[in-house]
């Protein structure tokens, strides 16, 4: 199929060869799509601790992309070096990932960071870094705005990950001060959608997958702590606009509807059919009790706001999963037992 390029699709393929770090990962495998539609050259590299060159399967035979397979904290292999943009997405998300490698995900987060805006120096080129609403750590302030400092607790469980992208946002402001690089900052929130990994621990992937299998739903404390839910497509558009606008940010990138954990639970059972009970486990250290972006200054200055509703892109998720787990729709398994008690 051919597609058209607007004017906005433009920027990138006419900018060279466009790296994705982190391109085999979650949000970056979607990205990687959207930009080989738009006509750009893609490099994708990662290191697939996290991410799976599944993801990008679908991509291995096209002439305008290409994934190597690299960890970016040891610097950028020499294919890299003509890259004019670069949407850097390199870093393990998940919280019970990046805890499994607390020393691993500060250096891909800082080094990597390190690695990326040296090499934006040394050609020109436009750096977006992929930051988290992490940095808002546990927030005393709601909803959060990009102006607030955050709260986080900076030798926790957590602070491998959220200092790591703490430290990579300030890395970029000292690039773009002291050495003029162009850069853009997303913070971006809670994002869900098809290629979630199943057992990455994610509150959307453990829901889905407990709901599908018929096991209980762990619900972590008493699941009043609440999370603002991105389906991924929303937050793609949200970094290509951030990339091709002339504003740096930070930007929050993220839905600002906020639902309770409880809430997500009770959605996922109704729309999955499953009859799943709810199992309370106990809440982690440093969970943050809630979190919602406000973006107002995403909608002013990038005419970005999510589209997909929870209810839409959890329908697609749930699907996702049900055919990449292999599992019948728990609908389906209900409705012949009940016609066969029915008929006995
Ligand atoms: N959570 C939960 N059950 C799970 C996984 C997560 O109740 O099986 C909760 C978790 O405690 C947190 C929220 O869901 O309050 C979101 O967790 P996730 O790991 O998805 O991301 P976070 O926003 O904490 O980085």
């Amino acid at each position: 199929v051919s597609v058209e390029p607007t004017a906005r699709t433009v920027d990138d393929a006419a900018e060279g060869l466009v790296l994705v770090p982190g391109g085999a990962g979650f949000v970056g495998s979607h990205l990687c799509d959207r930009l080989v539609e738009r006509g750009c050259h893609v490099l994708a590299l990662d290191d697939l601790s996290t991410g799976d060159a599944e993801h990008v399967a679908h991509l291995a035979r096209h002439p305008r992309f290409r994934l190597v397979v690299r960890d970016l904290a040891t610097g950028l292999p020499d294919e890299a070096r003509v890259a004019r943009r670069i949407y850097n997405l390199a870093c393990p998300a998940s919280p019970a990932h990046y805890q499994r490698r607390p020393v691993q995900t500060t250096l891909t987060s800082v080094l990597g960071a390190w690695h990326l805006l040296e090499h934006a120096q040394s050609v020109g080129a436009r750096l977006l870094q992929a930051s988290t609403s992490e940095v808002y750590g546990d927030p005393e302030v709601h909803p959060q705005r990009e102006s607030y400092w955050g709260h986080v607790n900076p030798i926790g469980e957590r602070s491998c990950y959220d200092e790591g992208k703490r430290c990579a946002e300030a890395l970029c402001f000292a690039y773009r001060r002291e050495r003029e690089v162009a850069i853009r900052v997303a913070r971006i929130f809670n994002t869900y959608g098809p290629r979630l990994t199943p057992g990455d621990g994610r509150v959307v992937s453990n829901f889905v997958v407990q709901a599908l299998r018929g096991d209980p739903l762990t619900v972590y404390g008493e699941g009043r702590q609440t999370r603002s839910f991105c389906y991924v497509d929303d937050t793609v558009e949200g970094l290509l606009r951030l990339m091709d606008s002339a504003h740096e940010g930070p930007f929050n990138i993220g839905n600002p509807r906020e639902h309770t954990v409880l809430e997500l639970a009770e959605l996922v059972l109704r729309l999955t059919g499953s009859r799943s009970r709810l199992e309370h486990r106990p809440l982690p250290a440093d969970d943050p009790r809630r979190r919602r972006p406000d973006i107002v200054a995403a909608r002013a200055a990038l005419g970005w706001e999510p589209r997909v509703a929870l209810e839409d892109g959890l329908q697609r998720t749930i699907e996702w999963f049900r055919a990449t787990l292999g599992l019948p729709s728990p609908r389906t398994v209900v409705l012949p037992a009940v016609a066969a008690i029915t008929a006995a």
